[in-house]
């Protein structure tokens, strides 16, 4: 079934995203600290006439991440090309893109901690002096060229920071971290695109899908969408609180943005009654992949505070036994030091 929280993206919902994509920084609700640093960078770079320095974004996905490259490549009026680490499988692929570019072109490489090594080992000389070096052919006719490349700039994204080679991170001159959506900066991305989409929402409506999105532009963006269908086949015109409400509530979106997988893993935790949990162990319970638990269904719970990862695994905290009505089996403070 699919998750109506899921982060990564549904089938066909890259057209619905792209119509609502912001394309300019006063669209661009949130992430505050990232956007005045760019903002910076970026006119540094215009009055200097020089390409912007590689950026890496990490963060969980739906965050903003691809939004951000497009605003930096129209702001510095320059080409971005679109691609993934999955894609670029034979060194060709990765020499193809790369002496495609012009001058200050952006490319944006989306899950780049999914590079093999030997398309990593093409991207340092790339990054750092604009120069592939590549072997063309096999046996003894193979002949190394050296090929000069325009002052491009690399962006990368990925949701596994700790999986990036420290070489290719540090060939990254600025990392940004992307931060959680509060409620209210959620709200205003809904509103924003309720406008885009023509339809009304009362105040309260949107903050009620903003609490229930897990931090996410993305699914929030999904949840209007799911709603507005409820709202249309009650022939209403403006999205009431109400309706809002009720949408979720059949959704199986409980009232903290949790579905049902967030409560298994809450669950799961707490009956461990304080005894911390490793990954391995928990995707064997939950029949779910160790890298969507840490990556997607994971990170939320920890920012918000309902689960510690600790050296020794997982643990659920206070907070996820009071949201069961059960009583924790130490003090907070126990968790931290434990
Ligand atoms: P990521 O690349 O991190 O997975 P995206 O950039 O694809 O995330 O964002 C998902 C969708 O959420 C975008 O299509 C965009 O419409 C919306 N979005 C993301 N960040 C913002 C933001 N800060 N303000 C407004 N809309 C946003």
């Amino acid at each position: 079934m699919e998750r109506i929280v899921e982060i990564e993206r549904f089938e066909g919902e890259g057209r619905y995203e792209q119509s609502l994509r912001p394309s300019s920084w006063s669209e661009y609700i949130g992430q505050q600290k990232i956007k005045k640093n760019l903002q910076v960078f970026i006119k540094a770079s215009l009055k200097r006439s020089e390409a912007l320095d590689h950026i890496l974004f990490f963060g969980p996905p739906g965050l903003g991440k691809t939004t951000l490259a497009n605003i930096i490549s129209s702001e510095m009026g320059s080409n971005i090309k679109t691609t993934a680490a999955p894609m670029i499988e034979k060194s060709g692929d990765l020499a193809a893109l790369l002496t495609n570019l012009e001058e200050g072109d952006i490319l944006f490489i989306d899950e780049i901690h999914r590079m093999s090594p030997a398309i990593e080992e093409i991207l340092y000389p790339a990054m750092e002096d604009y120069r592939l070096d590549i072997i063309i052919g096999s046996g003894p006719a193979a002949q190394a060229v050296k090929i000069d490349l325009p002052r491009f700039t690399l962006i990368g994204a990925t949701t596994r920071a700790g999986m990036l080679s420290n070489p290719l991170r540090e060939r990254f001159g600025m990392h940004f971290r992307m931060e959680f959506y509060t409620p209210k900066e959620l709200a205003k991305i809904i509103e924003q695109a309720s406008k885009k989409l023509e339809i009304g929402i009362e105040e309260d409506g949107s903050l009620e899908i903003a609490r229930r999105s897990r931090g996410t532009p993305r699914i929030a963006l999904r949840l209007l969408r799911r709603v507005r269908d409820f709202a249309e086949v009650a022939d209403e015109d403006v999205i009431l609180l109400k309706r809002a409400k009720y949408a979720l509530d059949q959704l199986g979106v409980n009232h903290l943005g949790f579905d049902e997988q967030d409560i298994r893993l809450l669950e799961l935790l707490v009956s461990a009654k304080g005894r911390p949990m490793g990954l391995s162990t928990i995707g064997a319970n939950l029949s779910e992949d160790e890298g969507t638990i840490e990556e997607v269904i994971e990170p939320y719970l920890i920012a918000n505070g309902y689960i510690e990862r600790t050296a020794r695994g997982r643990i659920a905290t206070t907070k996820s036994y009071e949201l069961f009505r059960l009583t924790p089996p130490y003090k907070n403070q126990e968790v931290l030091f434990g």
